[in-house]
């Protein structure tokens, strides 16, 4: 490609309303424009990624036994009416009518569809198990997108659905589908990480989101530093608060005082009392409290100087306030602050706005005992959750490593949805005996246009964006400086092109007119992997230059060397 025939649309300025680094990167670099809220057209350098990103996903889904259809993204009301979420979805679903006053919604997902396919195609377990997807537009009426293609309303995800006539083959499919999917995030060469995910509202047995690690994600994860345990923060939440015999609830006290909006205590049979004046705390055992630890939140503002224990267990440690650095190294500067007391918490966490503004976890000095305090959501008293449980159960067991957080941005979300849809909307088959039998069902999607800006999130720098090869809209730049000037360069230049489309490389030439800096900003800018420059003063040598995107370095290649160093 030539870029006299293409489009480079590159900005110098960083656009304002870009608030996270690959919307920035992909507006400056020519990669998508803003058509009006949450809808983005796709310029040749960006959907060249999205075509790569959807090989990949492609490729990995054959191998994993998928196979490649496309349904409507205008989907008739009735389906939502009989699955039951016609009611249920609310405003994300965009609703249209069609000339006749019928309802229509514009598909935000696709199991009804899917379904009402296949219980009109499918009517014996012969025809069973099968895994379908495509890969294609959906619509969400997002109540805030933001970060440009991360959470826009149009976007391309690539959905699958599998139906099985037993739960042990929708497992078999699922632990295929997981593989495939870390398959697909390792090629396209992210760090992510498969979490366990919450099934909420939809019930089912099993799910897991793909987070790429970035400290841009909208979601918090949360990992054992040894163990395979990981989970998205509510899950680890669910999972906390599922109430065991040998793991209490903690219970949580508010104490507002003048001068500190809230005092919470995270108390496991501790009362919390304010004590004559307002700048000491009493934290005191009830009668009946075998506990070994406690922690304190105190929000907002405070004159706080000592905190008394009574009561305390023999085994404490005398209580202590957490010191500024202390709660600052726990929570960031936010709007809280969490001053463990009494078990010296390590607390791990990447991201202090994270911890901020949703979630904090810790374990004592033994990594013994975990704890959560959510306080997103109940500003005034949060939630706290043991997550003692969280470990429980699982083959690496409670009480090792560290609990670690970090931001995660999903990519990618598989689900055993069990019989949900094909019960509400009668999918079912018959068995070898005869007999109607309804069908198990999977979902598995993937955020195609999200994985390009997440890619971004963690491949870039000062100068732009630095693409992993997989990605990368071209592999090669030849970038010719004044070669309007010059009898050598234009003919060395076409030289190397041709060489490179024909050794069939995705090569841009710069043929453009424009000054050697002005080139090289750009190149850099859109990430191409690898560079050849070629000026007057190395071909008197008869060298060019070679730089490499993801090193910076430079080196100087015999003309006749260079095609074979870089093929
Ligand atoms: P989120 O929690 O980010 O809103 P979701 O859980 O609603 O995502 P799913 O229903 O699980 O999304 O859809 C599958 C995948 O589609 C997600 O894992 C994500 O990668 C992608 N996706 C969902 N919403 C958007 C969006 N608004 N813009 C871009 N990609 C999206
Ligand atoms: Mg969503
Ligand atoms: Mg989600
Ligand atoms: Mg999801």
């Amino acid at each position: 490609m030539r870029t006299s025939d293409y489009i480079i649309a590159t900005l110098k300025e960083t656009p304002s309303d870009a608030e996270v680094i690959s919307h920035q990167l992909m507006l400056r670099a020519g990669m998508i424009r803003k058509l009006a809220s949450g809808l983005y057209t796709w310029l040749p350098s960006g959907l060249k990624v999205v075509r790569k990103v959807e090989r990949v996903v492609r490729e990995e889904l054959e191998k994993a036994g998928a196979i490649e259809m496309l349904m409507p993204v205008v989907q008739p009301a009735d389906l939502w009416e009989e699955s039951g979420r016609w009611q249920e979805y609310g405003p994300e679903l965009l609703r249209i009518k069609d000339r006749h006053d019928r309802d229509f919604a514009l598909g935000p997902t696709h199991e009804e569809v899917i379904t009402e396919f296949v219980r009109k195609e499918i009517s014996s377990y012969k025809q069973l198990p099968l895994n379908l997807y495509q890969i294609q537009t959906k619509f969400r009426d997002e109540v805030r997108p933001r970060f440009g293609v991360m959470r826009s309303r149009e976007f391309i995800m690539k959905d699958a659905y599998s139906f099985h006539m037993t739960k042990e083959c929708l497992q078999e499919t699922y632990d295929r589908m997981h593989k495939a999917y870390c398959n697909i995030f390792e090629r396209l060469g992210l760090d992510y990480r498969p979490v366990l995910a919450d099934t909420g509202s939809i019930g089912g047995d099993a799910s897991h989101e793909f987070h790429v690690l970035a400290d841009s994600g909208e979601d918090a994860i949360v990992f054992s530093t040894e163990s395979d345990y990981a989970a998205n923060v509510e899950k680890a939440e669910a999972l906390a608060l599922k109430d065991t015999a040998d793991a209490p609830t903690i219970e949580m006290t508010k104490v507002d005082t003048p001068n500190a909006k809230t005092i919470a205590a995270l108390v496991e049979g501790y009362d919390v009392a304010i004590e004559n004046t307002v700048k000491t705390l009493v934290v005191k055992a009830t009668e009946e409290s075998d506990a070994e630890f406690i922690a304190l939140i105190i929000r907002g503002d405070h004159e706080l100087n000592e905190i008394k224990a009574e009561n305390l267990p023999e085994v404490a440690e005398p209580l202590t306030m957490a010191t500024e650095e202390e709660i600052k190294a726990v929570m960031g500067a936010g709007p809280g602050s969490l001053g463990p007391v009494n078990c010296p918490i390590p607390v791990i966490v990447d991201r202090t706005a994270a911890v901020t503004s949703d979630f904090a976890a810790g374990a004592n000095e033994e990594g013994k005992h975990f704890f959560g305090i959510n306080w997103g959501r109940d500003v005034e008293l949060g939630q706290v959750a043991d997550l003692r449980n969280v470990v429980e159960g699982d083959p690496s067991p409670c009480g090792k490593g560290t609990l670690v957080i970090k931001r995660g941005i999903e990519v990618g979300h598989i689900f055993q949805l069990g019989n949900k849809y094909s019960q509400a909307m009668n999918a079912g088959v018959l068995t070898e005996s005869g007999k109607h039998q309804v069908l198990e069902m999977g979902c598995y999607g993937i955020g195609v246009t999200r994985i390009v800006a997440a890619a971004i999130e963690q491949n870039h720098d000062k100068f732009g964006i630095k693409w992993p090869s997989a990605l990368a809209p071209f592999q090669v730049a030849i970038v010719p400086m004044n070669m309007h000037k010059s009898h050598r360069i234009p003919a060395i230049a076409e030289g190397v092109y041709n060489k490179l489309q024909e050794a069939g490389i995705e090569v841009l030439f710069d043929d453009r007119k424009e000054r050697p800096g002005v080139m090289f900003n750009d190149m850099e800018l859109i990430g191409i992997p690898h560079q050849i420059v070629i000026g007057e003063r190395n071909l008197d040598n008869n060298q060019i230059e070679y730089k490499n995107r993801h090193t910076g370095e430079k080196q100087l290649l015999d003309i006749d060397d260079a095609l074979e160093f870089i093929l």
